[in-house]
Parts: structure tokens; C-alpha cells; sequence
């Protein structure tokens, strides 16, 4: 019974752990930070800094968690985005091109000022890093929301 009960806390204290670090079936490199502004957000996404802007660099690094489902409004970037996906699989779509889906791994280039969305798959969740160049131009406009129809790939 004692050998019972010792296996036991070690099964729950290992899934413990395994919680930190696991969520929606991905490896965290980062915690999830502050939630997305809602109104630029479909889903649960989640915003954590990482350089932050300044004039001797003139740029924007961060990590955003987004849970399956979620993903960003329509938008642009004045001066471009870089994405690297670090874990998870999700979408990513330029206004008038088939959406792609993208995977831990892949590296995305948003032009500047070209309207895109990007976001989690819709059972897998996505974890990115984004870099913001030439922050001087400007970071992001927002636009609406995008449709169920347009997440879901339906024509
Ligand atoms: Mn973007």
C-alpha cells in the first residue's frame, strides 16, 4: 500500500510538471505573457515582449501563444513582420493568396503593408515569434476580423 500511494504522488507531481510546459500538445520556450486585446483577436491569444522598442535598434521582438482556433484580425505591418514558429501548427494568409499553413520551424516574411492574418490550427495551438523592423515606419494597422468562412478555408 505504502509503495502504492508513493507511485501515486510521483504520477501527479511528474504531471505537474509536464503541465508548465505543455499546453494544447506544445513546448512553451516562453510564458504565455498578457492576453491579446480582444478586439484585434479572435480566440484566446497571448502577447509577451521581448525587446521592446527603442531608437538605437528601431525594433519589436515578441512571442505570442495563440490556442487552437485563435488568430490575429486582418492587418498590416508599414515596415513588415518576421515570423519564426517555434512550436505547434497553424495559419498564416496574405489578402488574395491560398492560406498557408505553417509549422514549428518555418519562417514567414510579411511584406510591408500587405494585409495578412495569422493564427493557431484549429486543434493544434501556435507559438511564434514575430520581429517588427524599422519600428520608425510604424508597427501595425488593424483591420476586421477574419470570418469562419476565411479561417476555415472555405471559397
Ligand atoms: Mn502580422
Amino acid at each position: 500500500m505504502r509503495i502504492a500511494f508513493s507511485t501515486l504522488v510521483i504520477l501527479i507531481l511528474y504531471g505537474t510538471a509536464c503541465q508548465n510546459k505543455q499546453v494544447s500538445g506544445i513546448q512553451q520556450i516562453f510564458p504565455n505573457g498578457e492576453p491579446a486585446p480582444v478586439e484585434y483577436f479572435t480566440g484566446r491569444a497571448f502577447n509577451l515582449g521581448l525587446v521592446p522598442n527603442d531608437s538605437i535598434y528601431n525594433t519589436v521582438v515578441g512571442n505570442v501563444y495563440f490556442e487552437p482556433g485563435a488568430r490575429s484580425n486582418w492587418h498590416t505591418h508599414p515596415a513588415g513582420q518576421i515570423l519564426i514558429i517555434t512550436d505547434g501548427v497553424g495559419y498564416h494568409q496574405i489578402k488574395g493568396a491560398p492560406r498557408q499553413t505553417i509549422r514549428k520551424g518555418d519562417v514567414v516574411k510579411c511584406p510591408p503593408n500587405v494585409m495578412h492574418w495569422h493564427g493557431a490550427s484549429i486543434d493544434t495551438g501556435l507559438q511564434q515569434i514575430y520581429i517588427l523592423p524599422n519600428t520608425e515606419k510604424g508597427i501595425v494597422q488593424w483591420m476586421h476580423p477574419v470570418s469562419d468562412e476565411e479561417y476555415n478555408n472555405v471559397k
